[in-house]
């Protein structure tokens, strides 16, 4: 039993409260009720998807009539971009990031060019040409005004941290190789900060201990155990729990209206029944049948 055992749920608020929401939610509050320890909610607000305030207020509303409760006051990112600054801040300094210049479509051509396809749940992974850009070019470009977003680059986290390890509850210990993800981007001008710096600032501030989350970020797990190496920040222990599919066995995906909370009360099912068929779908192996 561990008794400061802290865990959180941190939705993206980019449309109603889904099934597969209250599955991670779920999975959060049992582990830290599991160990008499609490657990927490993040607001994810910072992308492109979540610019719409009512979704956080609905979203709200939703775990509360399942009576899904969260301890403390929520942290929201929207109000943090001065801490993850000063991450930044800290990781420019130390020569750990470098602005990329490329377009969607020049990396696409690059990557094309070295015969490179998509890492399944990461999408592109840069092939780092930004990163050997001579000085003077780099200064020329920034005076310039020229639009670029900042790096990681992995070559010489890689130099600093080595191949450090992780655990999974699920998987096990896990290595983590940083130069086996590319060069992520930490930073844009739109976005100051992307979800892999704020997920690690965050966990860290909010002194979790145990991440909970789907297995699409499985993946990105390994980016983020390169950025606490980096950061000096804890490590949490991880367990990454399976998502929910349909019938064909396709991911329950947010756009799947008829899976909202929203749309299932709207349509008389109470709390419990949802609860329950959360349960049944796990029996059946992540198979939603509502
Ligand atoms: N905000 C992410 C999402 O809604 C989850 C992030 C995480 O659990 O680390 O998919």
């Amino acid at each position: 039993m561990h008794r400061d055992v802290v865990t959180r749920f941190a939705p993206t608020p980019s449309g109603p409260l889904h099934v597969g929401h209250v599955l991670a939610a779920c999975r959060a509050r049992e582990l830290a009720d599991a160990h008499g320890g609490c657990c927490l909610l993040r607001i994810e607000d910072i992308d492109a998807r979540a610019q719409d305030p009512r979704w956080v207020a609905m979203m709200e509303a939703d775990l509360a009539w399942l009576g899904l409760h969260f301890d403390g006051v929520p942290m929201v990112q929207r109000l943090r971009f001065g801490v993850y600054e000063r991450a930044l801040d800290d990781l420019r300094a130390r020569g750990l990031l470098y602005p990329c210049f490329c377009t969607r479509g020049e990396i696409k051509a690059q990557l094309a060019e070295l015969g490179r396809a998509p890492h399944e749940s990461l999408g592109d992974q840069y092939p780092g040409t930004c990163s050997s850009l001579p000085p003077d070019v780099v200064q020329e470009r920034l005076a310039a005004g020229k639009p670029h977003c900042w790096r990681l680059d992995m070559r010489r986290v890689q130099d600093v941290i080595g191949c450090p390890t992780w655990d999974d509850l699920r998987r096990g210990t896990q290595r983590c190789v940083p130069t086996a993800f590319g060069d992520v981007v930490l930073a844009r001008k739109e976005f100051p900060a992307s979800y892999h710096l704020a997920v690690v600032v965050d966990d860290a501030a909010q002194g979790v201990t145990h991440v909970t989350r789907g297995e699409d970020l499985f993946a990105a797990t390994h980016i983020h155990r390169a950025l606490q190496g980096v950061l000096g920040l804890p490590v949490p222990t991880y367990a990454h729990h399976q998502l929910l599919r349909d019938n064909a066995g396709k991911r329950l995906a947010k756009r799947d209206g008829a899976r909202s909370i929203a749309s299932l009360r709207e349509a008389g099912y109470a709390p419990q029944d949802i609860m329950r068929s959360l349960r049944r779908a796990l029996e059946r192996g992540g198979i939603w049948e509502v």
